[in-house]
């Protein structure tokens, strides 16, 4: 029974060493609508968290000045690129949702996004907004809040997840679960508990969570689950990063197009964030945009599953061996979602994996050479550039995709995505690991 469709990647893979997979069956011009999502599916999700951030700002004073939209900065990294990546053609970028507000991590945008579409779908049919061009702030008052109470909101997570459904759903009135698999660290689950959260912890691992959280949750009529691995609503929450990014792009006058192609870097747990993202940015930008995910050699679930004989069932990394052993703790997954793996066949470049050493080593330098403080899961994608630029698989995915003469005016993004939560003594212990591995 193969594992994926390529033996010899089986055997790349249960090595457990860093390499770059091309993916066989992109085709730079999809835009992967076959599988009904389209453009307008992306808009209709912009226009839900625009009508949504008059009461987030009533919920969350820190986004006063961004008028409720949870966005991050993109960022120039001059010295980074400098001392780290003295020989790279192009420039080097980072998409910070390292410091997205609210949530701490990119799951702001999913998370949040799938809690309004439930917020709001209820609030229509009680009776207590009219039509999306209703006053949106009646959701904090006391008939709203005592309709929430009555439902619960369920989640499996890693971490990162939890935090961001937990927040804002308590911050709604829900009652709120989350079930954390083994990876999670304790800080994440005490910052939940202390906003009346209930936390379940499972000794087990992602997929499995997943499993538990799900069944508990669907035995309850007033309970609905956040369902990572099948979620069009979390999907597109991710995707109008997009949107924001060709914006932010614009305003920095830096263009991307046939002579200036753009290639982003994204780190990949179960696939729905990237997923969301990817699909977002062939819908903008087309064939010029090139997406790479970021995937710990020990968990490299969504490669797998993109290579399996079945999309839709993907295996699980234990199945070559591997063990998710890594302290990527949001990257930490066994087995990719089926149906986001369906979606990207077409739509992505690749993957990068990494080892645990260099995720440590690039949080280090980046907050040395810049100031930005990162997670560890949230530096995988710093591996990307020279991967692609020096090994023969990214030499000739270049090739193929006659890019070469492109590169010198390319943009490589890395996305950045975790860490504004991190308490300090955390941080300083992944910042001494980085600089042991720098001074071995
Ligand atoms: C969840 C997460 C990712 C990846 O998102 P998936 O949807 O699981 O692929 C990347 N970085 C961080 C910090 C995360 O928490």
């Amino acid at each position: 029974m193969p594992i994926t469709k390529d033996p010899q990647l089986n055997q790349t893979l249960a090595q457990g060493k860093p390499f770059l997979w091309a993916n066989p069956d992109f085709d730079s011009a999809a835009k992967g609508l076959e599988h009904g999502l389209s453009m307008d599916d992306i808009h209709q999700a912009d226009a839900r968290l625009r009508r949504f951030a008059p009461l987030l700002t009533k919920l969350f004073p820190e986004l006063e000045q961004a008028e409720g939209l949870i966005e991050s900065e993109l960022l120039a990294i001059p010295a980074m690129q400098k001392q780290q990546f003295t020989d790279l053609p192009g420039r080097l970028m980072v998409k910070g949702d390292h410091a997205l507000p609210v949530a701490g991590s990119i799951k702001a945008r999913g998370g949040i996004h799938e809690v309004l579409c439930h917020a709001e779908q209820l609030a229509f049919e009680q009776g207590l907004l009219r039509n999306e061009q209703d006053d949106y702030l009646k959701l904090t008052e006391a008939d709203a809040r005592t309709l929430f109470s009555q439902y619960e909101i369920a989640v499996s997570s890693t971490g990162n997840l939890g935090l961001s459904i937990g927040i804002i759903s308590a911050a709604l009135g829900f009652r709120v679960v989350v079930h954390m698999s083994v990876e999670a660290k304790q800080w994440k689950k005490e910052r939940l508990r202390n906003r009346g959260v209930t936390v379940v912890e499972h000794s087990e691992d992602y997929s499995a969570a997943v499993a538990a959280g799900r069944a508990a949750s669907d035995a309850d009529p007033n309970s609905y689950f956040v369902d990572d691995e099948n979620s069009p609503r979390l999907f597109l929450g991710y995707a109008v990063a997009a949107l924001r990014l060709q914006q932010q792009l614009q305003q920095q006058q830096i263009a991307v197009d046939a002579e200036h192609p753009l290639f982003v870097y994204i780190p990949c747990g179960v696939g729905g964030a990237p997923g969301g993202i990817n699909f977002g940015l062939k819908q903008v930008f087309g064939p010029h945009v090139h997406c790479f995910f970021a995937e710990p050699v020990q968990a490299p679930c969504v490669l797998m599953g993109m290579q399996a004989t079945d999309k839709q069932h993907p295996p699980s990394v234990y199945e070559v061996g591997l063990q998710v052993d890594t302290e990527a703790d949001g990257l930490a997954v066994s087995m990719a979602s089926g149906w986001v793996c369906t979606v990207l066949e077409k739509l992505l470049s690749g993957v990068v994996t990494v080892s645990d050493d260099s995720l440590f080593r690039y949080l280090y330098q980046l907050w040395q050479t810049e100031g930005l403080e990162i997670e560890p899961s949230a530096a995988a994608g710093f591996n990307g550039p020279l991967q692609l630029l020096n090994s023969a698989e990214g030499q000739s995915y270049l090739q193929d995709q006659k890019l070469d003469p492109a590169m010198s005016r390319a943009t490589h993004l890395i996305w950045t995505t975790g860490g504004l939560f991190v308490p300090a003594e955390e941080m300083q212990k992944f910042q001494q690991r980085g600089a042991a591995l720098e001074d071995a």
